[in-house]
């Protein structure tokens, strides 16, 4: 194997299945996913870019807007009332509840993993650091991405409860208010993405610790089966889990090792944010099997899938 990345495969490690994966490191094994062609990759800037531009687009077309700054409160297009704004944020945000809550009945919590531009913000934080060793023109551009990234969603939330125009309108104080609440919403979500990461998603994020109550298995998400070929137990999928999972034991209630003996129980289905990183991270690993088929996959779920 002389491909990018197959220092992380130590052919001598593990004999009897001929692979094994050496590092812990999530973000250097994705490295090695992206080098093998990560082709989730399209689909999943697909998706948040969908998620950021309805964000952006209520507020921009006066769908629903609570202003704060100078009372030109909107709800469908129309100028009114304060109470009835908030009522208008109110359905907006039940409406948004709904269709991740119908997304999370068939497939899990998808949302998390795929159209949640603060988890978007956590990968962009990890690929700025795979590419830091190399300060070139790759480097430069994914920082700048990532910062691009992070205004602009910060813009979006902010245009919910400000009205644009204060920019242009605006006395210099009100300008100077809002640009100075923006720049530290800004730096929240680079100090987001350079520190926390994940680690927000699985400890602290209120809709994910909600849907982690409300998630049963589903019928899609992530299959593991042992046929027609079965896993070779080289432990990529489960050290490339943003959530620190292990996703060949989905169906089971787990105890997280980090606990102890004692330590806390959760169903491995409802920690799942159906990423797929795992799944690219076998399948990368199958690629130096010819004629195999990796054991992990997105597709419908039977109860025995997680045997
Ligand atoms: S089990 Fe797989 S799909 Fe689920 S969160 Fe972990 S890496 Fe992502
Ligand atoms: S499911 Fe795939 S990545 Fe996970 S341990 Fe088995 S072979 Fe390795």
């Amino acid at each position: 194997m002389n491909w990018p990345g197959s220092k992380l495969l130590d052919p001598k490690a593990n004999s009897e299945v001929g692979l094994r994966i050496d590092d812990n490191d999530r973000v250097r094994i994705l490295t090695a996913v992206a080098t093998r062609g990560a082709r989730f990759q399209v689909w999943r800037v697909l998706v948040i870019t969908l998620s950021l531009l309805i964000l952006l687009a209520v507020p921009l077309t006066d769908t629903v807007r609570l202003d704060l700054w100078s009372g030109n409160h909107h709800l469908l297009g129309e100028q009114v009332g304060a109470i009835e704004a908030l009522k208008g944020f109110v359905i907006a945000m039940a409406l948004l509840w709904g269709f991740t809550f119908a997304t999370n009945v068939i497939v899990g919590r998808f949302f998390c993993g795929w159209g949640c531009p603060v988890g978007y913000v956590s990968r962009l934080g990890e690929d700025t650091q795979l590419k830091q060793r190399k300060r070139g023109l790759r480097w430069a551009l994914s920082h700048l991405a990532g910062a691009a990234f992070v205004a602009t969603f910060v813009a979006s939330v902010m245009l919910w409860w400000v009205d644009w125009r204060v920019l242009v309108e605006g006395s210099w104080t009100a300008r100077a208010v809002v640009v100075g609440i923006w720049l530290l919403l800004c730096l929240g979500g680079l100090l987001h993405a350079v520190v926390w990461r994940f680690g927000f998603c699985k400890t602290a994020c209120p809709i994910g610790l909600y849907y982690r109550f409300v998630t049963s298995s589903t019928p899609i998400g992530i299959v593991f089966s042992n046929t027609p070929d079965p896993c070779i137990e080289c432990g990529a999928c489960e050290k490339v889990c943003p959530v620190d999972i292990d996703p060949k034991r989905l169906g089971e209630t787990l105890v997280r090792d980090d606990d102890g003996p004692d330590g806390e129980e959760y169903y491995g289905d409802a920690e799942c944010i159906r990423c797929g990183d795992c799944v690219e991270a076998c399948e990368m690993i199958f690629k130096g099997r010819p004629g195999e088929t990796p054991p992990l996959r997105f597709g419908r779920v039977h109860s025995e899938s997680h045997d």
